[in-house]
């Protein structure tokens, strides 16, 4: 039976930079997508915002990847020529509860540590977005856009000229945990079946990283590792040129989202969405 060192399960966003990062190691690893190829699932379907780490609790693992992660993604960019802006991001509310959640942000964004979050006079913030009504603007400067495909083809270059080997268009069905090996039984696109042993398996499979995870045994109700899965859709301006938005623009966030937002992308349209709806089954079809 054939053997690797590492088996990495998803070719997303993730499964793409751990490939990357683990390619320098000199080990024989393998990546494992079932589309044809990388990218096609939530990691192409979202709002390519460069976030500050301003709403999550102090000291979580999101607080402190998120804020480590934006300046190690800036860094990235800027030394590997990935098109990123950094535009900053208007938070816009109004009325006392509007208040209330944006000193809450500013409260929790100074206990994580990020201190260039400022709040600015009205004036201020119709000279910066014309467009925009609100009463109270909460403004974050280190905020910005990403094109995320360029990053995705940059991480998976890398780890290409480094070795990691690529199957696409393959899906993991099995994993059995051995001693010291894993086995993993992936279904070919003709249908077939093929096993190997990996000593190391890394799930970065995303929304179905549940199901990777149940594979190799793993309770994910009782874990509370089940996922809830969550749509959002978006919809893109016409005449985008009609508006004079340059920042990202933010409502204070919901309990269980960020709120629909206007987001410029780096070819100088503008986005608005995601809308949050709680769904059974994963389809991407706009529903409206
Ligand atoms: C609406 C929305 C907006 C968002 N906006 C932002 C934002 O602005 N900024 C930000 O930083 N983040 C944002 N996110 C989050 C971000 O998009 C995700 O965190 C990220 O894309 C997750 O990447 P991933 O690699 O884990 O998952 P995915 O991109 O879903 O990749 C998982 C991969 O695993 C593969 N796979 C699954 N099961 C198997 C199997 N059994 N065998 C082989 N392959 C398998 C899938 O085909 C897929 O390619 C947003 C998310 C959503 C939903």
């Amino acid at each position: 039976m054939e053997e690797v060192d590492i088996a990495i399960i998803g070719a997303g966003v993730i499964g793409l930079a751990i490939s990357s990062a683990l390619s320098g190691l000199d080990k024989d690893i393998i990546v494992i997508e079932k589309n044809p190829s990388f990218g096609q699932e939530t990691s192409s379907r979202n709002s390519e915002v460069i976030h500050t780490g301003i709403y999550y609790p102090k000291n979580s693992l999101k607080s402190e990847t998120c804020i480590r992660g934006k300046e190690l993604l800036y860094e990235l960019c800027s030394k590997h020529g990935i098109p990123h802006r950094k535009l900053g991001k208007l938070i816009v509310a109004s009325g006392k509860e509007g208040a209330s959640k944006l000193n809450n942000i500013y409260k929790n964004a100074k206990e994580c540590g990020v201190e260039d979050l400022r709040f600015l006079e009205k004036k201020a913030a119709r000279k910066m977005e014309p467009d925009i009504k609100g009463e109270l603007f909460l403004f974050s400067p280190e905020a910005g856009i990403i094109d995320s495909h360029s990053l995705m083809k940059f991480f998976f270059q890398s780890a290409k000229e480094r070795n990691v080997n690529f199957t696409f268009s393959v899906e993991a069905v099995g994993i059995k945990k051995g001693n010291p090996h894993y086995e993993i039984t992936v279904k070919e696109p003709d249908g077939g079946t093929f096993s190997f042993r990996a000593r190391a398996v890394i799930n970065s499979a995303g929304l179905f990283s549940d199901r990777v995870a149940e594979l190799v045994g793993i309770d994910c109700k009782k874990s509370h590792y089940e996922i809830h899965y969550c749509k959002g859709q978006y919809f893109r301006m016409r005449n985008p040129k009609k508006f004079s938005i340059k920042h990202l623009v933010y409502p204070p966030p919901t309990e269980r989202d960020l709120g629909i937002h206007i987001t410029p992308d780096m070819a100088g349209g503008l986005r608005l969405g995601p809308d949050a709806k709680y769904v059974e089954d994963i389809d991407y079809n706009v529903l409206y």
